[in-house]
């Protein structure tokens, strides 16, 4: 497998030990790169503590390889624009030209929110109109480098679609395991691009159940935080908005929560910019997590200064994407809001999709009712004072409009539109 030159292997973030392949296990491979004699692991999690593994580099190498006009946004590069802070190299990439997505400034919003400036890094521009699209390349590219033939995933709609484009262009068959209550357009496209779906009765954590239920011994598991890889293809959605700002990094940003992998891959993301010398530490903005109030297990343990979340239950939002009532990545994403000094958020569902309707009206962007939770949960930190009139605050669009349309206009309905 070919790595890049400084990635140096992954790291538990449990025990923080170093952890590779074994022979034998064919979840991994060897590595190319003549320091390593290990293998790079494809998929799974630490053998000694179960928890999550990471990528890990050699970042006194790429500060001195690297500078902030390496960062300039190539929308053909997309999330490999900077492969150099990637495990695998750009020319191995199995891109559908993800990221390099733009950010919008709300000029209403910022009115709104009292802060000098409001930007939308808009998600929903990705191909298949997700932020997890940046998670995917990346993993479905350690998954074609391993030769895995198959891979498979359980999600709430989104990831059986972005899985699918990336699993189909690189000639895998892709499985996903998909909530029966996932929207039309997420299993449509799912099957144009080739996947194979299978629909289960009932919520995400009933498709869990059932992915491990029909587990084959032959597929590469693309879970977030069981794949290593999908979190670190998010740190791009940071670089970006770091050269989207010139460099004059944003105070906030408000990102809405589910699993744990946008929010705990776009603060590595921005840690990884102090680590190599780019920016000051104390310049990296706050992070904010915004979850649904119906199913908000990392707001809650938030709130009660817990470092794992309790599993929720029962969940009970309109918010699908988030609806992950025992995040796999929820003690990293505390990890994040702390080490940012950030906070979270717990939203009611109207006010996800009054939000949306809203930014839809007056700003022109179109906004899933999954990310106006984000919209939502600005809205509801402002009031509680967490911006202060100076600041800019960037608020992640992670879903496009188009995806829940039937909710937002079902909305509007019950205001007599
Ligand atoms: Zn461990």
């Amino acid at each position: 497998m070919d790595t890049t030159a400084a990635f140096t292997g992954l790291r538990c973030t449990g025990c923080g030990e170093r952890v590779v392949g074994d022979q034998g296990d064919e979840a991994e491979v060897g590595a190319s790169d003549g320091e390593s004699s290990g293998s790079v692991v494809v998929s799974g999690r630490c053998p000694d503590c179960d928890a999550p593994l990471d990528a890990d580099y050699d970042y006194d190498a790429l500060a001195a390889d690297l500078d902030r006009a390496a960062f300039a946004p190539r929308p053909r590069d997309g999330v490999w624009a900077v492969d150099a802070l990637l495990p695998f190299p750009a020319e191995t990439a199995v891109s559908v030209a993800e990221g390099a997505t733009p950010l919008v400034l709300a000029p209403r919003l910022t009115d709104e929110l009292g802060v000098a400036g409001v930007l939308v890094k808009d998600e929903g521009r990705n191909p298949t109109g997700t932020v997890l699209d940046r998670g995917f390349s990346v993993a479905v590219t350690a998954a074609n480098a391993a030769d895995a033939t198959d891979v498979a995933v359980a999600e709430p709609g989104d990831g059986g679609q972005s899985m699918g484009s990336y699993a189909g262009r690189a000639g895998m068959r892709p499985h996903s395991f998909t909530p029966s209550r996932s929207t039309f357009l997420n299993k449509a496209m799912t099957n144009v691009h080739g996947g194979e779906m299978r629909v289960v009765g009932g919520r995400y954590p009933d498709a869990v159940e059932a992915l491990a239920d029909g587990w084959m011994d032959d597929w590469t598991d693309l879970m977030p935080f069981t794949t290593p890889y999908r979190h670190e293809g998010q740190k791009s959605l940071a670089w970006e908005v770091a050269a989207g700002t010139d460099w004059d990094l944003p105070d906030a940003l408000v990102v809405p929560t589910g699993t744990g992998e946008v929010l705990y891959g776009v603060w590595k993301g921005f840690r990884e910019l102090a680590e190599v010398g780019l920016v000051e530490v104390g310049e990296l903005p706050r992070l904010y997590a915004a979850q649904p109030d119906g199913c908000a297990p990392i707001a809650t343990a938030w709130e009660r200064s817990l470092d794992v979340p309790e599993p929720w239950g029962p969940p009970d939002t309109i918010c699908g994407e988030l609806e992950v009532p025992d995040p796999p990545g929820g003690s990293l994403a505390l990890d994040a809001l702390a080490e940012s000094e950030g906070g979270a958020v717990a939203v009611d569902d109207e006010d996800a999709l009054e939000a949306a309707v809203v930014a839809g009206h007056h700003e022109g962007l179109e906004v899933s009712v999954n990310a106006g939770i984000a919209f939502a949960g600005a809205w509801e930190l402002a009031d509680e004072g967490a911006f202060d009139g100076d600041e800019t605050v960037v608020l992640v669009n992670r879903e496009a409009g188009v995806k829940t349309a039937d909710l937002l206009r079902s909305h509007l309905m019950g205001q007599g539109v």
